[in-house]
Parts: structure tokens; C-alpha cells; sequence
């Protein structure tokens, strides 16, 4: 059976069985796959590779293997100089947003505290979930592979921690996020974005105690609920830099759950 030398590097070396982690190997196969197939069935989604070398020249995905290839795969990574070589994938997404599968509400909650566009799929099968993100051009956040690898998902992150605050902090390394978070701007129940109303607007709907002491108002433009800086905004802010690996710091405007 024709065969083909494996390498794959840094965490893509997760997503492998561990007797042929960090290390090249042997795997035999069928006729002449694409490269992606094989990538595949090793246990790797697609959506996980950025570069692929076959006998050290960069291919495409459907780069048909031959016996006695050296295949070297490549995360995204993001200082990568790439200039002379060929990506596997296409432009990337000008500005980042998500599609948490059903089992990431967590997740999708604190990524809406930091500030990204993020559905959460709660009530969406695969097929479903892949489908919205093509056509919305969204990232699809799971802990599901098998998702990972459907042909119709371009963008995707194969979550590996099952704990959200580590989740979150995965995500924002992943796609160099630290940036261009802008906490306590979204809904954390819908995701839509939040916009200020005078006091007067809202009045009825602001708890007798919290209206002697607050003038600022933050309402959802999706589902209309109502956000001031509460109780919990000295928590939510200690849990957002600490996700975003900043120091501890003073407050700033923000919202409580209403
Ligand atoms: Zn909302």
C-alpha cells in the first residue's frame, strides 16, 4: 500500500492520537486521497490547518498524495511570514465573529461580555449550524470534530478546555482578540449590541433602588433588556482581564444584569 511520512506541529498535535504526537510517521492509504481527506481522517479539521508542505512545497487541500510524500502540517499561526507560500484557505474574515454550538452557552455568554458578535446555536443541528456560518461568515466554536470537519464549515475552532473562562481565554489567543475586545457592549442574553437611553425612557422599568443611584442605561437593540453597572460589574470586570491577560484594574462604564 503506497505510504506517506506525517508531521504535524504544535496544537494540531491534540487533535492526534497520542502514540504519533510530536513526531513524524508512517500512514498508509489507498489509491491517491487529497491531502485534506487524509488530514481528516487522522483526526485533524480542516478548519485547524492553515499550511500544508508535501515534500517540502506549500499545497492546496485537494493535493492529491503519492507514495513516499513528507506531508508537514501547519496551525494558523499568526505571525507566520506566509508571502511565499500558499494558504490552504481562503481570505481571511475581516472582522471576527462566532457560532457557538449548543453545548458552549457559557462560552458564547462571556464572548458576548467581551464584546464579539457570537450566536449561540442552541437550538440548531450540524448541518444547520454549518450552514449559517458559511452564509453569515462565522467561526464555528465546538468541542465536536466531527462538525470541524464538514466540507460547508471554512472557519472553525475545535475548542479544547470544558471550562468556559478557559474557553474564553483559548479563543482570544487563538484569534488574537486581546485587541480589539470592547467589553460590556453586548446583550449577553441575545448578543445583539447595546445602545444608552435617557433614564426618563426607562423609568418604570429601573428597580426603585438602583434608580436613586445610577443614571446610566444601557438598552439592547435585539431583545430590549435593560443593563446598568451593577453588583456583579466588579466581578465580570476582574473575569474580562483576566481572559484578556490584563492587570487588575479600576472601573469602567459597564451594566448589570436587569
Ligand atoms: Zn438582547
Amino acid at each position: 500500500m503506497p505510504t506517506a511520512t506525517f508531521r504535524f506541529y504544535a496544537e494540531l498535535n491534540d487533535c492526534l492520537a497520542p502514540r504519533v504526537r510530536g513526531r513524524s510517521f508512517d500512514h498508509a492509504f489507498q489509491g491517491t486521497p487529497a491531502v485534506k481527506d487524509v488530514i481528516e481522517a487522522l483526526g485533524v479539521p480542516h478548519v485547524e490547518v492553515d499550511l500544508i508542505l508535501v515534500n517540502d512545497r506549500s499545497v492546496p487541500f485537494d493535493h492529491r498524495l503519492d507514495d513516499g510524500d513528507r506531508v508537514a502540517v501547519y496551525p494558523v499561526f499568526e505571525t507566520l511570514d506566509v508571502a511565499t507560500v500558499q494558504k490552504v484557505r481562503p481570505e481571511p474574515l475581516r472582522e471576527t465573529t462566532f457560532l457557538a454550538d449548543a453545548h458552549l452557552g457559557k462560552l458564547a455568554r462571556i464572548l458576548r461580555l467581551l464584546g464579539f458578535d457570537t450566536v449561540y446555536a442552541q437550538a440548531l443541528d450540524d448541518s444547520a449550524i454549518a450552514a449559517r456560518a458559511a452564509r453569515e461568515r462565522r467561526i464555528v466554536l465546538t468541542r465536536d470534530r466531527a462538525l470541524l470537519k464538514r466540507s460547508a464549515v471554512q472557519h472553525g475552532y475545535w475548542v479544547r478546555s470544558e471550562d468556559p473562562e478557559a474557553q474564553a481565554r483559548e479563543v482570544v489567543q487563538r484569534f488574537d482578540l486581546g485587541r480589539t475586545a470592547r467589553p460590556f457592549n453586548r446583550c449577553l442574553s441575545c448578543g445583539a449590541t447595546l445602545t444608552p437611553v435617557d433614564k426618563d425612557q426607562v423609568l418604570p422599568r429601573i428597580p426603585p433602588r438602583v434608580r436613586a443611584w445610577r443614571d446610566t442605561f444601557l438598552l439592547c437593540t435585539g431583545c430590549a433588556k435593560l443593563y446598568w453597572k451593577g453588583t456583579h460589574h466588579r466581578r465580570l470586570k476582574t473575569t474580562i482581564d483576566r481572559i484578556l491577560g490584563k492587570p487588575a484594574s479600576g472601573i469602567n462604564q459597564g451594566e448589570s444584569a436587569g
